[in-house]
């Protein structure tokens, strides 16, 4: 399968914030953004003018690169969002919401949307009781998402179990189960990276 092997914190430099690629490294001391916020590359530092093309290409490439996707996957989702009745900047981030992947990350199932990425891909979970192993598979109002009872004995999902897991209003998820459940749509104020959306979409409105 295709991916980015772009190195994670480069791609955050590039984007001059933090997209959350590396797990616990991310709120630690050792965040490259924190301690070396500035382009990669010779000339990155002395980078000044950015046109409006550039602005809108970059938020672009900031929510792709935050929710993982490759720029096909990523087009073909936004021009989904266009053909939905909601406004397109919106439904395009709440359908990146819903991907099963990013819904394990905010379940706590992996410290980095890869990492949970990985767990789904790896047969881990659940979707109302049958198994799912499809990243973009996108979860609705009321699915159960759950770690399937043969994996919950793995290392990974017992260490699960200690933490205290904050998820977003429009998730519940019950860390002595490890099941969870979809309680709504998630809310533009659910979507924590700061994104500018109307940008995104006149970028591809050129
Ligand atoms: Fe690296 Fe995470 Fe910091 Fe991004 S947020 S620079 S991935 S440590």
């Amino acid at each position: 399968m295709a991916k980015y092997t772009d190195a994670k914190c480069r791609q955050c430099r590039r984007e001059g914030c933090k997209l959350f690629l590396k797990g616990e490294r991310c709120t630690s001391g050792k965040c490259a953004i924190d301690r070396r916020p500035v382009v990669p590359g010779q000339h990155g530092a002395a980078r000044k003018k950015v046109t409006e093309y550039g602005l809108q290409l970059r938020e672009k490439q900031k929510v792709r690169r935050a929710y993982g996707m490759l720029e096909r996957q990523f087009e073909n989702l936004y021009e989904e969002a266009v053909r939905s009745k909601q406004q397109t900047g919106f439904a395009l981030l709440q359908m990146l919401e819903l991907r099963l992947d990013n819904v394990a990350y905010r379940m706590g199932i992996g410290s980095s949307r890869a990492e949970a990425r990985q767990r789904v891909g790896q047969n881990h979970l659940t979707v109302n009781g049958k198994k799912v192993n499809i990243p973009s598979y996108r979860v609705k109002v009321g699915d159960v998402i759950a770690v399937k009872e043969s994996s919950q004995n793995l290392e990974m999902f017992k260490a699960l179990k200690e933490l205290k897991i904050v998820t977003p209003k429009w998730i519940e998820f019950n860390t002595e189960t490890l099941t969870g459940k979809i309680l709504a749509l998630p809310e533009r104020d659910d979507i924590d990276l700061n994104i500018k959306e109307n940008l995104i979409v006149e970028y591809y409105s050129r």
